[in-house]
């Protein structure tokens, strides 16, 4: 027993906070954890979960016109957004309710409210106006959308964190950026109906991903009919005088939306945090820095998940949470590990991806393989759809070793968590040579790409 009230005090209900704070109480440790918006944090009251639900939502109207090709008529269609609103908010309260049901079980005292430092072992929870201690403490306030306050006319602009319950659906929308957000949401409006374009400052959207999937995903969204302009950006959004928005852009263009979303990156979220009165550092963008064990420059103070600004996603964060316990609580100090985390983009086609880029591989490696193959999938024969899927591994010469995995195409994601099992278990080319098809499937393909369609020595493509 200590002097402390809490053992562990943890802001923020977040994936890594919700994890750390059950697991802890779990093991008889006092915990309090303390959110001041909703259990389930950006995963699941406004980012991942909500959005793939928009995703399957706008992939209704493919999927009717595709059933003719095999044979089926479909009805008049119609699409109504408070249905799907209405219907997302029930199933984010349900899930709310487990994960708040899930730390009381454990035993963890659950605080509906902001909690900022105000010492070292010191929090104030400014609903009660009430100050407790805690031995230990963990950051886990993830990150806000950034908000672009340098660009007039921003506060007429949405994010991500209003799209989700925008009350009507505009009939257009010009997105800003080229992440993860801003593609897979151009991709939810497009399927909903709503005119679509995105504004990029870069010569290929996705700037962190395989040039194939950059480009294969670009070609796909503009014959569907999206709208994307690449090395411009917004300087101005203006109320229109007949309603709906005005962007300028740099280049001179001027583009009119019902709504412009910006999707333009996130930021930690530390603002107004007490972190220098408990002595926390943060780095130039408002990061909590850590060590390798998730532990900030104040040694019984942790930080875990999006508010480190290591990498912005949910498992990374319950990754950190788990190691975190096992470091404090279980005296088996274990550093999370980042390398080759598997990840997909829920545009539509979706990227699955994990490893190294051809252009990341061929500056690391002096030679790779790369193993390339574009083919319509098997789906799209009878439906007349024009698609194509994209798989390629890149293959270091030297040990054979599969050091990228990546493919564009329908369920690219769900291949991707597989292909990330083999990849941390060090898989070789030949292993994937020696391993028998699943026929007729998609993903054969990657077992079955016998030659190299081309190589890279020393940063040139040679054959
Ligand atoms: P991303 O970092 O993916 O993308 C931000 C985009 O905004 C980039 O294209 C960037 O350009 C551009 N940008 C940044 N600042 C400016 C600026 N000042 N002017 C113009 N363009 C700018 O962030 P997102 O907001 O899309 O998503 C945040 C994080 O959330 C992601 O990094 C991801 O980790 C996570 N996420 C994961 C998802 C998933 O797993 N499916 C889904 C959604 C989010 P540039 O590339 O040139 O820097």
């Amino acid at each position: 027993m200590t002097a402390y009230d809490y053992d562990l005090f943890v802001i923020g209900g977040g994936s890594g906070g919700v994890r750390s704070a059950r697991l802890a109480a779990s093991m008889g440790r006092r915990v309090a954890i303390a959110e001041e918006y909703r259990f389930g944090g950006t995963c699941v009251i406004r980012g991942c979960v909500p959005k793939k639900l928009f995703v399957y939502a706008s992939q209704f109207h493919e999927h009717f016109e595709d059933a003719a090709g095999y044979g089926w008529t479909v009805g008049e269609s119609r699409f109504d957004w408070p249905t799907l609103i209405a219907a997302k908010d029930k199933e984010i309260a349900r899930l709310e309710g487990l994960y708040r049901r899930g730390l009381e079980n454990a035993g963890a005292e659950l605080l509906d409210t902001r909690a900022v430092l105000t010492g070292p072992h010191e929090i104030r929870l400014l609903k009660t106006e009430k100050t407790v201690t805690a031995e230990t403490i963990i950051i886990a306030t993830g990150g806000t959308a950034n908000p672009h306050a340098s660009l007039p006319g921003h506060e007429l602009c949405i994010t991500s964190n209003e799209a989700f319950h925008i009350e009507e659906l505009p009939k257009s929308i010009l997105i800003a950026g080229g992440g993860y957000i801003a593609v897979e949401f151009a991709n939810i409006f497009h399927g909903l109906g709503v005119d679509t374009t995105l504004i990029y400052r870069g010569k290929e959207i996705l700037s962190r991903f395989d040039i194939d999937m950059r480009q294969g995903l670009h070609k796909a969204m503009v014959d569907k009919g999206i709208r994307i302009v690449l090395t411009d950006v917004i300087e101005e959004v203006t109320k229109s005088p007949a309603g709906g928005l005005t962007a300028r852009t740099k280049a001179g263009a001027t583009i009119a939306a019902d709504q412009v979303m910006l999707a333009l990156g996130r930021d930690p979220n530390t603002v107004g945090l007490g972190l220098e009165t408990a002595g926390v550092a943060v780095d130039h963008r408002g990061a909590v820095v850590v060590d390798a064990y998730s532990r900030t420059n104040v040694p019984h103070i942790f930080a875990l998940g999006d508010v480190t600004d290591r990498v912005q996603l949910t498992p990374v964060a319950i990754h950190e949470a788990m190691c975190f316990i096992e470091t404090v609580y279980k005296n088996n100090p274990t550093a999370p590990d980042h390398d080759l985390i598997a990840t997909a983009v829920f545009s539509q086609p979706e990227i699955g991806t994990v490893g190294l880029s051809e252009e990341e591989a061929s500056a690391k490696f002096d030679e790779i393989e790369v193993y390339r193959a574009e083919f319509r999938p098997m789906k799209a024969t009878l439906s007349g759809r024009a698609e194509k899927m994209i798989m390629k591994l890149i293959v270091n010469a030297a040990d054979r070793k599969v050091v990228g995995a990546h493919i564009l195409g329908h369920d690219a994601g769900e291949m991707a968590q597989l292909l990330g099992v083999s990849l941390k278990a060090g898989v070789t080319k030949d292993d994937f040579d020696r391993t028998m098809a699943v026929h007729p499937t998609a993903a054969e393909e990657l077992v079955t790409m016998y030659k190299p369609s081309y190589r890279v020595k020393g940063g040139e493509r040679i054959a």
